[in-house]
């Protein structure tokens, strides 16, 4: 097996039509006989993917930013930015200096903190190797398999004037999260203009909230009732060690009244 550092892209999307290649980012999800079985490793750090910066109302975050890059960045920026209050409940402080934006989004695991967010900021991915190009955050988790031969470069959305609620389920505060809550709602002289309703963690993966935005679009944030907008939710869960499947479900509708209410006091 052979190491590499790519300096710049060409060089990554060289390396990335190796046959057996891996990438190797803050390298916490990878296990030791995966890397043990590439033939080419290809190590991101030393690409200039390390930056989160704004330009022209689109925020850009470079693949290799770790998460308290971004929480830094945003805390500066907006401190009660969607991001940071997903990050922040994301592991420990160490890991938080290691997990990369690239890895995390590649990744997307069933306890994804960053899951939610994103696809209530419709982020998308700027792409490099097979299938060089934007894409929409949303495709790359359906179509995860086409994505192989392709590594993230940037993970990009507008910078959207919203009010938002984000929580997790875990046992522990360092626990990995059961399933997350995100509402946005884009809000235009205290009427609902546009909403965004997602848990993330369950049987599909993630559940977008449809029914339940269209109850709350056109209304006044006074005006919310959780108990009659999330009254046939019912997202599906397996049972996890936080809970049984028919409990995680229970719990989710907790959160999704309690988010509702929280923003609907918001004004
Ligand atoms: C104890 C613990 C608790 C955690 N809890 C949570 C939690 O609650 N919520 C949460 O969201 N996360 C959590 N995480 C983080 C999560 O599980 C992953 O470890 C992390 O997201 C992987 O990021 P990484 O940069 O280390 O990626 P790596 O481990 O380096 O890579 C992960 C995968 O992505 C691929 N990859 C990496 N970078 C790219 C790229 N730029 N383009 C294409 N493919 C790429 C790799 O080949 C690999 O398949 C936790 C981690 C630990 C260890």
């Amino acid at each position: 097996m052979e190491w590499h550092w790519p300096k710049n892209l060409e060089e990554l999307t060289r390396l990335l039509r190796e046959e057996g290649a891996l990438i190797h980012a803050g390298g916490t999800a990878i296990r030791e006989e995966r890397i043990k079985s590439a033939v080419h490793v290809i190590d991101m750090s030393c690409l200039p993917l390390n930056y989160v910066k704004k330009q022209d109302g689109v925020w850009h975050i470079g693949a290799t930013a770790v998460l308290n890059d971004v929480i830094d960045v945003f805390e500066g920026a907006q401190v009660e930015h969607l991001l940071v209050k997903a990050l922040k409940n994301t592991a420990t402080t160490p890991l938080r200096n290691r997990i990369t934006v690239g890895g995390s989004v590649f990744l997307s695991p069933l306890w994804s903190n960053l899951m939610g967010p994103l696809l209530a900021l419709d982020a998308e991915v700027e792409v490099v190797g097979k299938l060089n190009g934007t894409h929409k955050y949303e495709d790359l988790l359906s179509k995860k398999a086409e994505f192989h031969g392709s590594a993230i470069r940037e993970v990009k959305f507008s910078d959207k004037n919203i009010i938002h609620y984000f929580d997790r389920f875990a046992r522990t505060t360092t626990d990995y999260s059961a399933f997350t809550v995100t509402i946005a709602l884009a809000v235009e002289k205290d009427v609902v203009d546009d909403a965004k309703i997602i848990v993330t963690g369950c049987k599909k993966i993630y559940e977008r909230l449809n029914q339940a935005e269209a109850k709350v679009i056109g209304k006044k944030l006074k005006e919310l009732t959780p108990g009659d907008i999330f009254e046939n939710v019912n997202v599906e869960f397996a049972d996890k060690p936080a809970g049984s499947g028919a409990y995680l479900t229970e719990v989710s509708k907790v959160f999704l009244c309690r988010g509702l209410e929280a923003l609907g006091c918001a004004r």
